[in-house]
C-alpha cells in the first residue's frame, strides 16, 4: 500500500516540530497539521510569554536593592500595554522562526484542525484527507476550568497574556507551578494578588521544605496566600458590591471596599469562598489543572486507548494500542515539560525511522519553577527518598549576601538527600535567584550517579550561593 506521507504530525507544538523536523532529515516525506499557533503551548502562551513576564516582574524589586546599592533611581508604574506590544511582536517572531524551520527540512505545512478517520488516514479541517504510514498525536494539553457557578467569568493561562489591560487586583485559583509563578509575575507588575489553594502547601510533590521556603518568600513578597481554601461561587459585581453595601459582606477598609476593582477594567468579579469571605476582584484567574487534548479528534473510533485521565495510553516507544499511531508529549500526561515532549519526539524518530529502539528516559528529570523565590530540583524529595531507604539530610538555609546588603529578608535553601547505603545524592533541591539555572548543573551530577564525596570533592567557587552544595560536612538530619 502506498501513502501520501511517511508520517504526519497532528500538532505543531515543542513535541510535534521536533518530531516532525528530525524525521524529514532521515529523508521520510513529512506532513504537520497546526490548527492554532506553530510552537503550541511553550512558545505561544506557555513557557516563552511566562519566562519574560518573569523577567519583567523582577524589576520591581531591582529598582528597590539598586537604590541600596547606591544608586539615585526613581521608578515609575510598569507600562502594560508597551510591554505586551513587544511580548506580542517577539512571539509572532519565534512562530515564524517554527514555520521557517519546518520548511527548511521540507515538512509540508497545513493550517488546519486534524483528526483521524483511519489508522492510516487524517482529516483536516480544510476538507482534505491525507495517507501516512505513520501517524504522529502531539496535540498537548488545555487548561481546565472546575464546574464552580460563574467559573466561565475567570480566565486561564491561556488568555492571562493577551489581557488589554493589567487588573488591579487578582485571585488565582490553584497552588500548582502555573498558579504559584503567575503569583509571583502578577505581585510583581504591581497587582495585588490572592491565592487560593484547597491543599494544605502548594507545589504538591515537590519537597516539603523547599515548598515550605517558597510559600514563605511568596508570602513576605506582599502575594496574600490561603491554603485549604477554595471558592463556592462567583458572579459579575454589582453597583452595591463596588459601594461596599454590607448586606453583600464586601470587606471595607476606612469606608471603601478593600479591594475595589478598577472602574477602568470595566468588570469585578464578586468571589464567595470557603473560608466565609467574600470578596470583589478584577480578575479571576483558574490554573487548576490542564487535560490532555484526545476529545473529538477520532482517537478512539481508530482504536486508540485512551487512560483515566483523558491521556493517550503509549508503551515505552510512545506506540499507542494501533501500531501505526503514535503519541507524545502532553497528550500522553507523563512528564508535562516541553524539554520532555521534545526527548519523546526524538526517541520515537530513532525508533521508527532510524531503526534503533529508543524508550525515552524519564528518570532524573531536572525542572524548575519560576516562582519568585525560584525553586529548582532534581531527583527524590527527602519524603520520597525515606519511604525507599535510609537517608542522610545535608540542608541548609541563609541570607545571600546581596539580599543581604540590600537589607532584604530572603532566604536561599540549598538540600541534598543522599543514600546512607551507597552515599549517591538522590535528589538536590535548591530555592533560590537563578535556581533553574544552578540545577541543570546540579542535574548532571545526580544523573551520572555522583555521591556525596564527589560532590565533598569539588572545590567551592567563591564567593556564591551554590558553593554551599559542596561545602556542607555533617547531615542536618537522618530518616
Ligand atoms: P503543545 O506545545 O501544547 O502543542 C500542541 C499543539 O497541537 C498546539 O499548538 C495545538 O494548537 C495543536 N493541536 C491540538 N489539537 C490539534 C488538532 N486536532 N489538529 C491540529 N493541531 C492541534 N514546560 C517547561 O518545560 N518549562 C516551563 O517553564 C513551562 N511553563 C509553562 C507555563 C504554562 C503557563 C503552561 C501552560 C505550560 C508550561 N510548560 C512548561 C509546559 C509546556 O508548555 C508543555 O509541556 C509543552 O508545550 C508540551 O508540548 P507538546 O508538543 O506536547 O504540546
Amino acid at each position: 500500500m502506498t501513502f501520501d506521507y511517511d508520517l504526519f504530525v497532528i500538532g505543531g507544538g515543542s513535541g510535534g516540530v521536533r518530531a516532525a523536523r528530525t524525521a524529514a532529515a532521515t529523508g521520510a516525506k513529512v506532513g504537520l497539521a497546526e490548527e492554532y499557533r506553530m510552537g503550541g503551548t511553550c512558545v505561544i502562551r506557555g513557557c516563552v510569554p511566562k519566562k519574560l513576564m518573569v523577567f519583567a516582574s523582577s524589576f520591581s524589586e531591582m529598582f528597590e536593592d539598586a537604590r541600596s546599592y547606591g544608586w539615585d533611581l526613581t521608578d515609575g508604574p510598569f507600562h502594560w500595554p508597551h510591554f505586551s506590544e513587544k511580548l506580542n511582536s517577539e512571539l509572532d517572531r519565534l512562530e515564524g522562526i517554527y514555520r521557517k524551520l519546518l520548511d527548511g527540512s521540507n515538512v509540508a505545512i497545513f493550517d488546519g484542525r486534524a483528526s483521524l478517520k483511519d489508522p492510516h488516514t487524517v482529516a483536516l479541517s480544510t476538507g482534505e484527507e491525507i495517507t501516512a504510514k505513520h501517524i504522529l498525536v502531539a496535540t498537548g494539553g488545555r487548561p481546565v476550568v472546575p464546574e464552580t457557578p460563574g467559573a466561565e467569568l475567570g480566565i486561564t493561562s491561556n488568555e492571562i497574556f493577551q489581557l488589554k489591560e493589567m487588573p488591579k487586583s487578582i485571585l488565582i485559583i490553584g497552588g500548582g507551578y502555573i498558579a504559584s509563578e503567575f503569583a509571583g509575575i502578577l505581585n510583581g507588575l504591581g497587582v495585588k494578588v490572592t491565592q487560593f489553594y484547597r491543599g494544605a502547601q502548594i507545589l504538591r510533590g515537590f519537597d516539603d521544605e523547599a515548598r515550605g521556603l517558597v510559600a514563605e518568600g511568596m508570602r513576605a513578597k506582599g502575594i496574600d496566600l490561603h491554603l485549604g481554601t477554595n471558592i463556592v461561587e462567583m458572579r459579575a459585581a454589582t453597583e452595591a458590591d463596588l459601594s461596599g453595601d454590607h448586606s453583600h459582606g464586601v470587606p471595607m477598609e476606612g469606608g471603601v471596599p478593600a479591594q475595589l476593582p478598577s472602574k477602568a477594567a470595566g468588570h469585578g468579579i464578586w468571589v464567595k469562598a470557603t473560608n466565609g469571605t467574600e470578596k470583589v476582584y478584577d480578575q479571576v484567574m483558574f490554573a487548576t489543572g490542564r487535560a490532555p487534548n484526545t476529545s473529538g479528534i477520532g482517537l478512539e473510533e481508530a482504536g486508540v486507548e485512551i487512560g483515566r485521565r483523558g491521556e493517550i495510553v503509549v508503551d515505552d516507544y510512545s506506540q499507542t494500542r494501533v501500531p501505526s499511531i503514535y503519541a507524545i508529549g502532553d497528550v500522553t500526561n507523563r512528564v508535562q515539560l516541553t524539554p520532555v515532549a521534545i526527548r519523546e519526539g526524538m526517541a520515537f524518530v530513532e525508533t521508527v525511522f532510524k531503526g534503533n529502539p529508543t524508550p525515552v528516559d524519564h528518570h532524573l528529570i531536572p525542572s524548575a519553577v519560576f516562582t519568585q523565590p525560584e525553586l529548582g530540583t532534581v531527583g527524590m524529595t527527602e519524603e520520597e527518598a525515606r519511604e525507599i531507604e535510609p537517608v542522610e539530610i545535608y540542608c541548609t538555609s541563609f541570607k545571600p549576601m546581596n539580599h543581604a546588603f540590600a537589607g532584604r529578608d530572603d532566604r536561599v535553601l540549598m538540600k541534598l538527600v543522599v543514600s546512607k547505603e551507597t552515599r549517591k545524592v538522590l535528589g538536590c533541591h535548591i530555592v533560590a535567584d537563578h535556581a533553574g539555572e544552578m540545577i541543570q548543573l546540579a542535574g548532571i551530577a545526580v544523573k551520572m550517579g555522583a555521591t556525596k564525596e564527589d560532590f565533598d570533592r569539588t572545590v567551592a567557587v567563591h564567593p556564591t550561593m551554590a558553593e554551599e552544595l559542596v561545602t556542607m560536612k555533617e547531615p542536618m538530619r537522618t530518616a
